[in-house]
């Protein structure tokens, strides 16, 4: 059986969460394994909320952990459940999203169960000796071998082949993927005699100094579209030349929907917020048009910028890393470029 971790904020399912169980449902498919999700800290009326969308995703049973400690988020009593979840349905491999929160649980479960774990991988297939083996494959008797990832590294600036290898005959194999690396999307079809997944729970003992480090307060920085979710980014950078210079990009953004971020040069500047940054020090966005702006296209950017699903560089240098890695290009200034952009399009719109 491959296990999904599903990520989720007291009870509400996020991306991460769709993400996981779309790659898991194909993996599971790879192992010829069952597809099972874990809810950690769900309560029955959450769990039973979610079923539908786990079940829709591709997990065919949901397992939900309930204790005091588990009352919010807290990666240590997570990581610790998740191992004891591990001991208890001992399934051939695990699977989160490789979010935050997804790989802190799960270097914390590995670390307790001294367990690999490969994480942000893109690609993960079995030995052959993992799969075709029926639910064999997915725990106990026959399981152990060795698993070829291919896996974000560096930021996101290399990809690594690797192989994972489990040596005991029934230790787990861990794996997050690499968030956004794949788009989430329900199964196309639902045989509908299935219902959604039935919900087991599992009992762990945790102990109460797992709760150290646990949310306690959620604080909303911003609310409509923030940088991570939004549809659209104008992002600027140096070539903006000023705070005052972001006017026009603001212009744009909201025209279009959708937010302003910019470069590291840009919030050392101090011209933008962090908040605003995108790249390896910043957010990393994955919006479907991202309008690049007097921005060169370092590494560290493009690492929080490449899960874009279309890319328009504004640069004055054709040969700018954004310029060639981009869909489309604008040779030019910036400065009448995006005013142009916007005209245009109000023209458009009458
Ligand atoms: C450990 C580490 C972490 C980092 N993390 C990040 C990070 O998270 N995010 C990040 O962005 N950077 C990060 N950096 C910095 C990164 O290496 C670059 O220095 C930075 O991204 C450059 O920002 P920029 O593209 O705005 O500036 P520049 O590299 O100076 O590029 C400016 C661009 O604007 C163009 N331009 C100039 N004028 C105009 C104009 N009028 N119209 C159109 N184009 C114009 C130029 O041709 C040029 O391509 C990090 C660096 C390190 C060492």
């Amino acid at each position: 059986m491959l296990l999904v971790l599903i990520e989720h904020d007291r009870g509400v399912l996020g991306e991460p969460a769709l993400e996981a169980l779309t790659f898991g449902r194909s993996l599971a498919a790879k192992m010829n394994a069952a597809c099972h999700g874990l809810m950690i800290g769900a309560d029955e009326s959450a769990a039973q909320q979610a079923a539908a969308q786990v079940g829709a995703h591709g997990a065919t049973q949901l397992y939900t952990v309930q204790h005091e400690v588990l009352s919010d988020f807290g990666p240590e009593a997570w990581g610790e459940s998740l191992a004891q979840v591990i001991t208890a349905l001992q399934p051939a491999a695990v699977l989160a999203c490789g979010s935050e929160r997804g790989n802190e649980v799960m270097a914390q479960a590995a670390a307790r169960l001294d367990l690999p774990f490969a994480a942000n991988c893109i690609d993960i297939n079995p030995s052959d000796d993992l799969a075709g083996e029926g639910d064999a494959a997915g725990g106990g008797e026959g399981a152990g071998g060795s698993w070829a990832v291919t896996r974000i590294q560096w930021g996101g600036s290399l990809l690594e082949d690797a192989d994972l290898v489990t040596v005991a005959p029934d230790a787990a194999a861990l794996f997050s993927c690499g968030l956004h690396t794949v788009v989430s999307a329900p199964l196309d079809s639902l045989d509908p005699s299935l219902g959604p997944p039935e919900i087991q729970p599992v009992s762990v003992q945790l102990d109460a100094e797992l709760s150290r480090t646990v949310v306690r307060e959620r604080v909303v920085l911003e609310s409509g579209v923030t940088l991570p979710t939004a549809p659209v980014v104008v992002g600027g950078g140096r070539g903006v030349g000023s705070a005052d210079g972001f006017a026009a990009l603001e212009e744009l953004a909201e025209l279009l929907g959708g937010r302003v971020g910019c470069s590291r040069a840009v919030t050392n500047n101090g011209w933008r917020p962090h908040s605003d940054q995108v790249g390896q020090t910043g957010t990393r966005i994955a919006p479907d048009l991202y309008i690049a702006a007097g921005i060169s296209g370092a590494v560290q950017h493009w690492v929080g910028a490449m899960a874009s699903k279309h890319i328009l560089a504004v640069n004055t240098d054709p040969e700018a890393n954004m310029v060639t890695k981009a869909d489309w290009a604008v040779i030019g200034d910036l400065h009448e470029v995006i005013p142009a952009i916007t005209a245009e399009i109000r023209r458009r719109k009458g």
